[in-house]
């Protein structure tokens, strides 16, 4: 059986810079924090919880050493937090996180109503939302055809939202708002690999996505791969990878 893999594939450069930092942490032989797990994967998990890194969900979790932020990045509070209890931080938010979050702030700061495509309860998003603490956060067509008309609509994205949502969103939102101003925060990254998956969709029947299953970016490349009618099986490990999925199959996509 032939694989097929896809052009753009492994972790993105703000995952690596992350994973990274925190390694670089765990050498200086201080507690090392990260606050939420540094990427979705648990093999990359594994690995640094064997270099001694714990993972906490909250800053007055660590009571000394290091934390480190995430690629997701987090809300100012948190921030101010880190620094009120007198704990190191390295700051490992992504660059085009950094830029969405400013592009949020400006958005609030100027008086647009702001909206963010994104999905609620991901860090990202709840980091964002600290820049614009009133903003609306929507991910389905469903949810944004209830917004109420408006007068000054401000328009952000989670970096790993699909580019075509985006698309949608902003037609929409430029139909019930009198003034739209628009920040496509969408990760140019992210859409390289989307649309690798979905070259990759249109030679093989069956594609297997591997990363952490609670990882918007590897969710999204199963989503896409199905969109387009074809057999898509998200897996975290070599492990999980059952014979009946490949039978028959000349060609599968990796
Ligand atoms: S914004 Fe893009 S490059 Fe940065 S961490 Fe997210 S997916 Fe990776």
């Amino acid at each position: 059986m032939e694989v097929l893999l896809a052009r753009e594939n492994g972790f993105c450069f703000g995952v690596k810079k992350a994973v990274e930092l925190t390694e670089a942490a765990a050498e200086s032989g201080k507690p090392v924090f990260n606050l939420g797990q540094v990427v979705h994967n648990p093999k990359i998990s594994e690995r640094l919880q064997a270099r001694g890194v714990k993972v906490i969900k909250s800053v007055t979790d660590a009571k000394e050493g290091v934390i480190v932020i995430r690629a997701h990045g987090v809300p100012p509070e948190t921030r101010a937090q880190i620094e009120a209890q007198g704990l190191e931080c390295i700051d490992a938010t992504c660059s085009l996180v950094l830029r969405a979050q400013r592009f949020t702030k400006q958005l609030a700061d100027e008086g647009y109503t702001v909206i963010i495509l994104g999905t609620v309860e991901h860090p990202e998003v709840i980091g964002l939302r600290g820049f614009a603490p009133n903003a609306t956060v929507v991910e389905t067509k469903d949810e944004w055809e209830k917004l109420p008309r408006m007068k000054r609509a401000g328009v952000a994205s989670q970096s790993t939202q699909p580019p075509w949502a985006f698309k949608e969103l902003v037609a929409h939102v430029s139909e019930i708002a009198q003034e739209t101003k628009v920040f496509n925060t969408v990760c140019p990254v992210t859409v390289k690999r989307q649309h690798a998956a979905s070259e990759l969709a249109e030679q093989v029947n069956t594609i297997i996505v591997v990363g952490g299953k609670n990882s918007a970016n590897t969710r999204e490349l199963v989503n896409l791969a199905r969109m387009q009618g074809r057999n898509a099986y998200h897996i975290e490990s070599a492990e999980e990878l059952r014979p009946e999925w490949l039978r028959g199959e000349a060609r599968v996509g990796l």
